[in-house]
């Protein structure tokens, strides 16, 4: 397959039939606008339905009015730093570390699989967004999956990410090794408050069953930082979905 470079799948060229320049998951090509865009994505594939059928989906609005305050144990984070991969995966950069760690929610284990960004970020507390969000995806023994959200607002230089960010892969399909190690920790709040709720993936499939803990604190990146994102995915957010029926439940 022909490699495009990824500001070719923005704009006017999406009206003309391009190749799928997906690389890091099977299916079908989806966007994030057009015609292969958010609102598109239940029907450009069978495994897609959940996008529409869904009744657990992500991002959400959180609206802080409407929390309910939980006793539930704190969540316990047990990162370490390690070497890792970036890569452009034709919908975001994700970074995969060699065993960077494991967090326990409600006494059950959850290994760092992979983070990767989203500009704006996807959730908006009481209906707006933060400049970017970063999704630490972990997985349990029996495949369960815990997501901790991190919104970033402009301001000082994000150091920890400063390795991933100052080298992004330019093209969909391009990886590289991370100059160093990293730590996942590091880009987590000191302060653990979270949002916590029931969701899915925000991307196709959209598979739900996805524990989602949204940190309180924001961290901050440099508008150099996010303008480097930004010139190969200035949008790669999905539109909030219905709550039908969920509540968001204070963590700690
Ligand atoms: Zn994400």
């Amino acid at each position: 397959m022909k490699k495009i470079p990824v500001v070719a799948a923005f704009g006017v060229s999406l009206l003309i039939a391009l190749p799928c320049v997906s690389y890091a998951d099977e299916g079908a090509h989806w966007t994030y606008e057009g015609h292969a865009g958010a609102k598109h994505w239940g029907d450009l594939e069978k495994e897609y339905a959940t996008c529409k059928l869904g009744r657990l989906q992500s991002p959400i609005d959180i609206e802080t009015s409407k929390i309910k305050a939980a006793d539930s144990e704190p969540i316990k984070l047990a990162y370490n730093g390690a070497s890792a991969q970036v890569s452009n995966t034709g919908h975001s950069i994700q970074v995969d570390p060699e065993d960077g760690g494991s967090i326990t929610v409600d006494g059950v284990e959850y290994k760092l699989v992979q983070f990767h960004f989203h500009t704006p970020s996807e959730e908006k507390i009481n209906g707006k967004p933060h400049a970017m969000v970063a999704h630490l995806v972990h997985r349990s023994a029996d495949g369960k999956l815990a997501v901790i959200a991190v919104l970033f607002d402009l301001g000082k230089e994000n150091r920890t990410l400063q390795p991933v960010f100052a080298n992004l892969p330019a093209k969909a399909g391009d990886k590289r090794p991370l100059d160093g190690k990293i730590n996942a920790g590091e880009i987590i709040p000191e302060n653990h408050a979270s949002y916590m709720f029931e969701g899915s993936l925000t991307t196709p499939p959209c598979s739900e069953e996805v524990h989602w803990i949204v940190m309180k604190t924001p961290m901050t990146i440099s508008s150099r930082q996010l303008d480097a994102f930004k010139k190969l995915y200035p949008m790669n957010a999905r539109p909030t979905q219905a709550l039908n029926g969920r509540t968001v439940q204070t963590g700690r």
